[in-house]
């Protein structure tokens, strides 16, 4: 992509209505636009991000077991009835009507519509267990939507959900799902410390939220540090059914449950850190499947109520939280997983036809070798260039100017550690996968 024809509307000075990193830094690098509170357009380089982290969900979903579909975004109000819902929901359900008078509703999430799809088309245990899930924008109308995207209104997420015969097989969907996280996670390159969650009235229910670390985080966790050294093994290989459970009885707590007199970690074992929560995932059983009557036949021939999970990932909050986890005085550091582009190329000269030659020469070969590039192509002073390449937080700015290009020069600079090397066009070339 050339920078000339990009809509990259970046800003040098702190928006004023920015409290945090990740929205200063969203909207001073043109990644989003608000329309109104808790709403967001997301502008050519945002959404590129957002493409890529969805798309690493989506992998690690389907790895798991689980089959993508996609349900509307608008429901109708009668199956939140059924449920008990409707009512108990309160003023976060943004309700709408339609042309004749219907209720409706813009999804908050999507138990009740997966409920109801399933009941019609399911029947026996023979077609179990399933797994459902989608990537699709929710609403809810935040008493307080802040900082940016983190709390939005409208936000999209992964919303997962498991069908099972009974309690013990939807413990093994469960399980699919807490490692399906801690892998999604780790490829983000983020430390998520799977907190044991309330989850209220019902009994026997499992639920655990996964909290990223930040300084920025709404929830402090106090937790064993234990849990960091699993997180690294989960990326090697399967996991078996006895070291989750083990990881999933380590301590970690949110402050308000964390009770210092009665910890069960040493002190020197245990730490304590800012958190955001970017997933969650339940155990419920046949809390919507006994209302809603979504019954399947057993091995016995009696029918029973099927055994659910649902699972959560906040694929636009994790934007922000990567932010909040990457990123320095100058800009963005985004990992490589999901930078925008990999490689930023800044010609240092426009006006130079020589440098704009090598430059052009070097950004065919990047592209037409599946590297993507955004070539830093406008006619302006290389203070705004650099300025701008450090904000967006590619991995590699290659840094082209008349001067090394002489001596057959080009510079490559790394965005992460700071460090810059001088390196032949062929050395470059080769040294960013092309
Ligand atoms: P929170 O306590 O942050 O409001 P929640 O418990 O309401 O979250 P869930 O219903 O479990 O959230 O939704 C699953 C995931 O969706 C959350 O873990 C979070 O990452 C994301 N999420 C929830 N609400 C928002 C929001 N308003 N804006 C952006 N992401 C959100
Ligand atoms: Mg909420």
């Amino acid at each position: 992509m050339r920078l000339s024809s990009c809509f990259m509307p970046t800003l040098r000075e702190n928006p004023a209505e920015a409290q945090i990193t990740s929205h200063r830094l969203m909207l001073r690098a043109g990644l989003i636009r608000q329309t109104s509170a808790g709403i967001y357009i997301w502008l050519p380089l945002g959404l590129r991000v957002l493409h890529k982290i969805e798309q690493i969900v989506r992998e690690e979903q389907d790895r798991a077991g689980a089959q993508e579909i996609l349900m509307p975004t608008i429901q109708s109000a009668e199956l939140w009835q059924e449920s008990g819902r409707y009512e108990a929901y309160g003023k976060e359900m943004l309700r709408i009507s339609d042309r004749h008078g219907r209720e409706m509703l813009y999804g908050p999430t999507n138990e009740e519509m997966v409920v109801d799809l399933f009941r019609n088309d399911i029947k026996s245990y023979k077609d179990l267990p399933k797994m459902l899930y989608h990537i699709q924008w929710k609403f809810r109308d935040e008493i307080r939507p802040r900082f940016g995207i983190m709390r939005g209104r409208e936000f999209l997420m992964k919303d997962n959900y498991s069908f099972d015969i009974d309690a013990e097989a939807g413990r093994i969907s469960y399980n699919k799902m807490y490692v399906a996280y801690l892998r999604t996670f780790a490829r983000l390159g983020l430390v998520a410390i799977p907190v044991r969650a309330d989850t209220g009235a019902i009994g026997g229910d499992l639920s655990h939220e996964f909290q990223i670390l930040a300084e920025t985080g709404e929830s402090t966790l106090y937790y064993d540090k234990a849990i960091e050294k699993f997180e690294l093994a989960t990326l090697t290989g399967d996991i078996d059914p006895d070291s989750i459970e083990k990881l999933q009885s380590l301590y970690a707590m949110e402050e308000e449950k964390h009770d210092p007199d009665n910890c069960p970690v040493a002190p020197e074992d245990l730490r304590s850190a800012k958190g955001i929560e970017v997933g969650h995932i339940f155990f419920f059983g046949t809390k919507y499947s006994e209302p809603m009557n979504a019954r399947v036949t057993g091995p016995d021939g009696k029918l029973v109520p099927v055994e659910m999970g649902s699972y959560g990932i906040g694929v636009s909050r994790l934007v922000g939280a990567l932010i909040e986890a990457g990123h320095d005085d100058n800009g963005i550091i985004w990992p490589e997983v999901v930078a925008p582009y990999k490689v930023g190329l800044i010609n240092l000269r426009l006006k130079d036809a020589d440098c704009t030659a090598a430059c052009d020469d070097l950004y065919h070969r990047l592209t037409d070798a599946g590297v993507e590039v955004l070539y830093d192509d406008r006619d302006m002073g290389a203070g705004g260039k650099f300025a701008d390449m450090d904000l967006i937080g590619l991995p590699w700015q290659l840094i082209v100017g008349p001067r090394g290009l002489k001596d057959g020069m080009v510079e490559l600079k790394c965005r992460a550690s700071g460090a810059r090397e001088q390196l032949s066009l062929e050395a470059a070339l080769s040294k960013l996968g092309a």
